[in-house]
């Protein structure tokens, strides 16, 4: 969707926003699938209200993306306006145990910033690739570690309120891949309390999960992570390795030959192809095993 009202477009600068018109949004995703519509970075999130009323108002939708690296974006012109936040220095600030993150900080870079401060809790975290807000919002996890369980304050844009506010961490649930906040709340910053552990022994544990993902993951291709959540007791890449479809594809959009849950962009595949091979090895295992998985990964397809 291309913006083309003159006095919302004259609005922007006022609200601190920047506009790319008819950006590949695709090309911001770790599945490089998806694609084009107006990319609006917002440099100022205390404008994010204003922006999203002024949208809103004008009958425009609109998905907010972070890192991109679980999402599953349609092909084409997109019918929706893609809002992203403009990064902040310092992203990450430190007052003894008590970490205050800017949403959009690479989590990854955040763990061992943690870690340089000796404070761990997060280590199976490295290697999720993607934004602290974008783990907030998935509840991020891997190797017995989920990042809700470190948070105690979260700033975020209610879209029910169309305000910014804080909410405490026991007023938030979460759950396996799954939080209380609503669809299109937007996390601004958070504030995690992380336990303290010598840096040396941080640099240890997350050089074990290095080595867990480097040994089962296809790291150096075009994926989004696990396709589906395992369902509950079992593992859905298990069951998809059961039914010998690692390699099965459908056009360039491939079951990785590495992990059966990890669906990979071969090429130059489409989110048509995507669907139809997240589709077609969604029915496979329901026919064998009697169970429908959910997808993990966020489908943008309306
Ligand atoms: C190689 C690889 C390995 C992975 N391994 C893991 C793993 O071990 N464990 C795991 O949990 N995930 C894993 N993932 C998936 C992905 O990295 C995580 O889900 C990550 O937390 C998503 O963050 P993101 O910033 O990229 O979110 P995006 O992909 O940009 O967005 C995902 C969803 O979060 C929303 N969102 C993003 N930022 C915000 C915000 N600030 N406020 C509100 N909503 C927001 C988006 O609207 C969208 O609905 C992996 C992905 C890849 C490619």
């Amino acid at each position: 969707m291309r913006l083309t009202d003159p006095i919302l477009i004259a609005a922007l600068a006022e609200l601190a926003v920047e506009r790319r018109e008819g950006a590949s949004i695709g090309a911001l995703t770790s599945l490089e699938i998806g694609g084009v519509s107006d990319l609006l970075i917002v440099h100022d999130s205390r404008h994010l209200p204003e922006l999203l009323r002024r949208l809103s108002g004008c009958g425009i939708a609109h998905r907010f993306l972070g890192g991109g690296s679980n999402v599953l974006v349609m092909d084409g012109e997109l019918p929706w306006i893609m809002i992203k936040l403009a990064g902040r220095t310092p992203d990450v600030t430190i007052e003894g145990q008590s970490v205050l993150v800017e949403a959009t900080a690479d989590l990854g870079r955040t763990v061992t910033f943690c870690a340089k401060n000796d404070l761990g809790g997060m280590e199976g975290l490295i290697g999720v690739p993607g934004s602290v807000g974008g783990a907030l919002r998935m509840n991020a996890g891997a190797y017995g570690t989920q990042i809700g369980t470190f948070v105690r304050e979260v700033e975020v844009y209610r879209a029910a309120s169309q305000q910014i506010e804080t909410l405490r961490g026991e007023q938030i649930s979460f759950a396996y891949r799954h939080t209380s906040f609503a669809p299109d709340d937007i996390m601004l910053r958070v504030r995690l309390e992380l336990p303290r552990k010598p840096y040396a022994d941080v640099v240890r544990d997350i050089r074990v999960s290095n080595e867990k993902r480097r040994a089962s993951q296809p790291m150096n291709q075009k994926s989004a992570g696990c396709i589906f959540k395992n369902p509950p007791g079992g593992s859905a890449g298990r069951m998809i390795d059961g039914l010998g479809l690692k390699g099965f594809g459908v056009g360039d959009a491939r079951v990785s030959d590495r992990h059966a849950n990890f669906f990979v962009n071969a090429g130059q595949a489409t989110a048509r192809e995507m669907l139809a091979l997240i589709d077609s090895v969604r029915e496979r295992v329901h026919t064998a095993h009697g169970v429908s998985l959910e997808e993990e990964v966020i489908v943008w397809s309306t």
